[in-house]
């Protein structure tokens, strides 16, 4: 996965150092997802390879390393795995749905205050 521009300074300075060692050394090039994607198209752990046709789709394997709690500054080990494309996006899209609708709630809860704060409402 790419790393948005906005968010780099939040990346240790020796990540692509973390990163490498993640991906080749702990993962030895193969997807650490088990099932934490959610995506629930591999049992067990995902047999994806660095490099290797994806399962289902074929497309080349490019390995990314995931943060679990998706927060750049903890890139200690036990926070990391190395996912696949396929996992990561999938992992990192029901992140993305939650925060959109806790976003979505509270824009509705600060509409329904701001109604009830209103002495015209
Ligand atoms: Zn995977
Ligand atoms: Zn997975």
């Amino acid at each position: 996965m790419p790393i948005r521009p906005e968010n780099r300074h939040r990346y240790p300075s020796n990540w692509k150092a973390i990163s490498l060692r993640i991906r080749t050394v702990r993962a030895a090039g193969r997807c650490e997802c088990h099932g934490e994607c959610g995506r629930g198209t591999h049992t067990g752990r995902c047999p994806n390879h660095n490099g290797a046709p994806a399962y289902g789709t074929g497309s080349k394997v490019v390995l990314t390393v995931a943060h679990l709690d998706h927060t750049p500054e903890h890139s200690h080990d036990a926070n990391l795995r190395a996912m696949c494309q396929g996992c990561h996006l999938h992992y990192d899209l029901d992140h993305h749905a939650e925060t959109r609708a806790a976003t979505r709630r509270a824009a509705i809860q600060a509409t329904g205050q701001l109604a009830l704060d209103d002495p015209a409402a």
